[in-house]
């Protein structure tokens, strides 16, 4: 979109953080405010992983959004201890929250992330998702009544993130609270993220949407080659797993759940990338890479020395 006589107008421009527990539906929301999958999503919890900046730049607003890894309670694995950190960061460093809750309930872990929530420094807002689930919508109202109780929100949005219902409500009840200010990023920009990483993350969102509980959260996709040329783009990639069963369960029978893998994850990158692509997948064992974080944050995990968002 042009932004035509852009001096003219009194141009507001932030960084909108969206947290809550793992599952309530942060990345579909980020992906259904762009119209474009940046986050993956799948219905298991920590599907995120890392810290994904999304873009939506408007004539009056630049709205940059930061989808979080999930808070989580546990943290004895190295992996939870640097989602949990990274998570925590974020809250300081933005002009609005959003806070995510399911429709349905309200549990113990969301009252952890309200209570993180409290100790930002910015305004934040409420949003009960999956209101497609409910089906007599007269059962909202007590938990909005009880959360506008806590007079600590700015605003109550119920959302569907899945169907889009009220998404766009909620989208200028955001812009309300965005600072006056210039944009950070080019107007067609909407995300931080290259190509690159998110084809990986393509990859492991069809990984994670193939398996059952089997396979747990520490696989990993690492690109390998991504090489573009004229007619294709030539992509392979290495699923890395911890053990001998686990790889074998990835490749399936006769390799029939790799290829059942391959095959979505083309289907996507082809349409990420407006291209053909060739991609090729290997899988691979690599022993207790999860717990440890140095290689953890080799594999890009965590913020290192640098912050992300360093621009503002
Ligand atoms: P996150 O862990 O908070 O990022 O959650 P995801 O975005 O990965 O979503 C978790 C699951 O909830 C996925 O299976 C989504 O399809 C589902 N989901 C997200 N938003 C909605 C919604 O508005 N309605 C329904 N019914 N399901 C949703
Ligand atoms: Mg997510």
């Amino acid at each position: 979109m042009k932004l035509s006589n852009w001096d003219e107008i009194i141009m507001r421009s932030g960084y909108i953080a969206i947290v809550g527990r793992p599952n309530v539906g942060k990345s579909t929301l980020l992906n259904r405010i762009l119209q474009q999958k940046i986050s993956i999503t799948s219905s298991k919890p920590q599907t995120t992983r890392h810290r994904v900046l999304g873009i939506k730049t408007s004539v009056e607003a630049q709205a940059i959004y930061v989808d979080t890894p999930g808070l989580h309670k546990a943290e004895k694995k190295a992996m939870n201890r640097i989602m949990n950190r990274t998570a925590v960061k974020t809250l300081n460093e933005v002009d609005v929250v959003l806070m995510v809750v399911d429709s349905i309930i309200w549990i113990e872990e969301d009252e952890l992330v309200y209570l993180r929530t409290k100790q930002a420094n910015a305004s934040v807002i409420l949003v009960i998702n999956k209101i497609d689930k409910i089906k007599d919508k007269e059962r909202l109202l007590p938990i909005l009544q009880q959360k506008s109780d806590l007079n600590f929100f700015k605003q109550i949005v119920p959302v569907s993130a899945k169907s889009g219902k009220q998404v766009e409500q909620l989208e200028r009840e955001i812009l309300k609270f965005l600072p006056e200010g210039i944009a950070y990023y080019p107007e067609d920009q909407i995300t931080d993220r290259s190509s690159r990483f998110l084809v990986a993350e393509i990859v492991r969102e069809k990984l994670m949407r193939q398996m059952g509980q089997e396979i747990p959260y520490s696989t990993t996709v690492e690109i390998e080659q991504f090489e573009e040329e004229e007619k294709l783009n030539r992509i392979a990639a290495i699923i890395w797993v911890e053990r001998d069963s686990q790889k074998n369960m990835v490749i399936g029978k006769q390799g029939l759940r790799l290829k059942e893998i391959g095959k979505q994850a083309r289907v996507d990158i082809e349409k990420l990338l407006h291209t053909k692509v060739y991609l090729q997948l290997w899988v691979k064992v690599k022993e207790g890479w999860s717990d440890n974080e140095r290689s953890l944050q080799s594999l890009g995990y965590g913020d290192g020395a640098k912050s992300e968002f360093g621009d503002k």
